[in-house]
């Protein structure tokens, strides 16, 4: 069976030779033996890869990568899974996975296609929802911008801030497919292209009210000009920094963090671990409105473990709209 394994820590962007491809016999199944149908490749990942001290621990090197996926249980000693049962849990980037059945979340395979445990209905859906409505304290009537806004988490936002009610929505991502996807099928009000020109200026002409709300998953001049753009008591969701995660030297944005002082801005981070409370909540409102069709939700799906680490670098890349996805044949 064929695993994953981090060869080398990448610095700077990651490359093929950061990973290893490993055959392995098939392991001896522990309680439950589960062979993965589909995993997720995350921006997270990538600070895992590094040694830095960090809120989750690093890879090991010479080790199996680990990563949120669906698998179809295969052999099982615990009498609430059984042979054909599929169940989410975190051991992807391998064929098979040898788990305990308290690391699993048995999941139905016909109310929704597996990648959605994964992405709109899993920790990304979590994550825009928890982020936009307790994190940043939504209001309806307000202004959102979000940032990295045709990926897992931006799609979300935008399209959650619009159903609950938000004056405007505001979008930025880097081409302009993406841009339009975001306008014509997400029915944001504005986005652009910050690769065009300056993020403050696309954004100010965006919001010529100001914002209310940043949903920030990318630092550094997206932040920097949301500050800028932000109205008095507006708040700021630090959900990820993408800009910085290959940056091998500190980042000189954002500058005018005294902007915070005058405009009385909240600017709060997020772990979506903190929100298992919520899931309840998210599950009934945005599935509701996927049924009804109000929320759209797109995947990048990849084929083949073989090219997982390529998935997960065009991920980096921006090379995906909405959820990016690996598919195990
Ligand atoms: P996405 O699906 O959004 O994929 C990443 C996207 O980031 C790419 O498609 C690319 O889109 C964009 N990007 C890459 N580099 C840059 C850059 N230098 N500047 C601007 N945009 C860039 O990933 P997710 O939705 O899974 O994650 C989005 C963010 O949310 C990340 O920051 C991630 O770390 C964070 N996150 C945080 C969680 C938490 O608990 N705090 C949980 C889950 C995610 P483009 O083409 O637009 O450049």
């Amino acid at each position: 069976a064929l695993e994953i394994h981090l060869a080398a820590r990448p610095i700077g962007r990651p490359q093929p030779e950061n990973f290893a491809f490993v055959e392995v016999p098939v392991p001896e199944p522990g309680q439950i033996l589960v062979r993965n149908h589909v995993m997720s490749v995350d921006p997270y990942m990538r600070g895992r890869m590094g040694d830095a001290k960090s809120y989750i621990a690093p890879f090991a090197l010479g080790a199996p990568l680990e990563g949120g996926a669906v698998g179809e249980v295969v052999q099982s000693t615990v009498d609430t899974l059984r042979p054909g049962d599929f169940v989410l849990h975190n051991l992807g980037w391998r064929e098979y996975a040898v788990l305990s059945a308290d690391e699993t979340v048995k999941v139905d395979p016909d109310l929704a296609p597996l990648g959605a445990y994964l992405g709109v209905l899993g920790m990304t859906g979590l994550t825009a929802y928890a982020g936009l409505l307790d994190i940043a304290e939504f209001r309806e009537g307000d202004t959102v911008f979000v940032s990295a806004a045709a990926g897992a988490v931006g799609a979300v936002v935008g399209q959650i801030a619009r159903l609950r009610g938000a004056k405007r929505v505001i979008g930025s991502a880097g081409s302009d497919e993406k841009v339009r996807y975001l306008i014509d099928q997400l029915g944001f009000d504005a986005a652009f292209n910050y690769k065009d020109a300056p993020v403050v200026e696309q954004l100010a002409a965006a919001a010529p009210e100001g914002i209310d709300v940043y949903f920030d998953n990318v630092g550094g001049d997206h932040l920097e000009a949301a500050i800028e753009v932000m109205n008095t008591h507006g708040r700021v969701a630090v959900c990820g920094m993408i800009s910085l995660y290959n940056a091998t030297e500190p980042v000189p944005a954002p500058r005018n963090l005294m902007q915070l002082v005058g405009k009385r801005i909240t600017l709060r981070g997020m772990l979506v671990r903190d929100h298992a409370n919520l899931r309840d909540d998210f599950v009934r409102e945005v599935g509701g409105w996927i049924r009804e069709g109000k929320l759209q939700y797109t995947e990048t799906v990849v084929k083949g473990l073989r090219n997982a680490p390529e998935a997960f670098m065009t991920m980096l890349d921006g090379g995906n709209t909405g959820k990016m996805l690996v598919t195990l044949g």
